[in-house]
């Protein structure tokens, strides 16, 4: 699609007028160019010039099938021309209950109850408040609190902060949080023992949680991939542990999967290549491959039970969001789900996830990169010279038509899994070109600009 450039330069100045932009700081973003996407379709996105960029973060890890699908695009329309919109509080909708089924027959067994949210911070915020509720509910009142590994993200609800309260970003709201108490977080990238791993790292965790024990309602982790803290990609037996730990002191198990469920760890769920069954699975993002706001927690039946009103108390779940389980999402989710059964998604994604797995190993090998790693269609390096590196690589990746962010000093790629062999190809190139071309950073804004241009 080509429109005039001047349409483009008058987007963003209307944009700069009354647009105020998330995680986005201001003074650079009115100094940078930044594109204005007017189209999305497959693996790429257009620009309002009609430049095109590959789309190596599949918009904020959701658009797991790219964009524009036509399946689910047909079932949102389908749906928005029957029934836009149904409460859920005390009343049901076919879409609803058809996505409840789905997700509870493809979720870790023992997971049979779906509770939908909007988005994944309301999800977790549910969660979160379902276990400190049920231990209520039980006559443990004194069971309130949640631990949490440092540097986690689980949203930008005040509840989700306080278990992923980072110093840099939170401070000012420091006295609006209940602040969980957080272990040191599983660091394969930084730890000596990396290629002899003891799980060495789990001990804090294990200490805080036997030391909190008696007052906590659960732990909540991000299962293999803390994204948001640097894509650090742990082990498996680390979960099975922390599951044992659980059971050992009647704990309940969080697992936020908003970023890694629904196929990105080249596994359903993240928890399954651990076998490990979690007593509240939070997802997201994925599960309408980012066409449409939805977010579900998937629980325990033994959990929900706790919920029954007894004789003599009301034991009633007061929380619910407006939009949750909108049938129109609702619609787009289960075309997700039928898409991934039907196309073969995650086999089919196996190839890109090799691709992924051999061309991170060789990016290890350049000068400009300290590590590297990757998990199922997650590839990640850190920069030899930091944060500033990992900007200017990015910048470079969006120049030379590929859309990737950085984290830090950590650049990722995390393609849509249904990328087609040649544009997968092409990213990868790119990446490397990037990585490559970010030898010397530029000291100042003016020079990024420079390069932007
Ligand atoms: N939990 C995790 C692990 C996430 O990565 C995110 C978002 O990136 C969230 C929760 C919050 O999801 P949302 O941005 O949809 O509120």
């Amino acid at each position: 699609m080509s429109m005039p450039p001047s349409s483009h330069n008058e987007l963003r100045r209307k944009d700069l007028r009354c647009l105020w932009h998330p995680y986005t700081r201001i003074n650079d973003f009115e100094m940078l160019e930044f594109p204005v996407i007017v189209q999305g379709s497959g693996p790429t996105l257009t620009d309002a010039d009609g430049k095109c960029y590959l789309d190596g973060i599949s918009s904020w890890w959701c658009a797991v099938l790219g964009h524009g699908h036509p399946r689910i695009v047909e079932a949102i329309q389908r749906q928005a021309a029957v029934l836009q919109h149904s409460i859920l509080g005390g009343m049901s909708h076919p879409r609803a209950i058809e996505l409840a089924e789905r997700l509870t027959s493809l979720a870790p067994r023992g997971l049979t109850r779906a509770y939908f949210a909007g988005d994944g911070s309301s999800a977790v915020e549910a969660a979160l408040r379902m276990a400190v509720q049920s231990f209520h509910n039980q006559g443990h009142p004194e069971r309130k609190g949640i631990i949490a590994l440092a540097d986690a993200y689980h949203g930008d609800t005040l509840g989700a902060v306080g278990a992923g309260y980072l110093e840099s970003f939170h401070a000012p709201i420091r006295h609006l949080l209940n602040r969980a108490p957080q272990a040191p977080s599983p660091h394969c990238f930084t730890c000596e023992a990396r290629s002899r791993c003891d799980l060495r790292c789990f001990g804090g965790l294990q200490q805080l949680v036997e030391e909190y024990a008696a007052t906590t309602a659960a732990v909540i982790v991000e299962p293999l991939v803390q994204g948001s803290a640097g894509m650090r990609i742990y082990p498996p037996d680390y979960l099975r542990r922390l599951r044992q730990l659980c059971d050992r002191h009647g704990i309940l198990l969080i697992a936020d999967e908003i970023a890694v469920g629904i196929g990105r760890t080249g596994r359903m769920f993240a928890c399954d290549h651990a076998d490990v069954v979690p007593d509240l699975l939070c997802l997201g993002k994925a599960l309408t491959a980012g066409t449409l706001p939805l977010s579900a927690v998937l629980v325990r039946e033994e959990l929900f039970d706790t919920f029954r009103d007894t004789p003599r108390q009301d034991r009633t779940f007061y929380h619910g969001h407006t939009f949750c389980g909108n049938p129109i999402a609702a619609a787009a989710a289960i075309a997700t789900l039928e898409v991934f059964e039907q196309e073969d998604i995650l086999h089919r994604s196996i190839q890109l996830q090799h691709a992924i797995a051999s061309a991170f190993t060789r990016f290890g090998g350049l000068a400009c990169v300290d590590r590297c790693n990757s998990l199922g269609a997650i590839g990640v390096v850190r920069m030899r010279e930091g944060i500033p590196a990992a900007r200017h690589a990015a910048r470079i990746a969006i120049n030379l038509g590929l859309l990737i962010r950085p984290l830090g000093d950590i650049l990722y790629l995390c393609p849509p899994l249904n990328t087609p062999e040649v544009a997968l190809q092409s990213m990868l190139a790119r990446f490397e070109e990037a990585l490559e071309s970010a030898k010397t950073v530029p000291e100042s804004i003016g020079e990024l600009r420079a390069i932007a241009e």
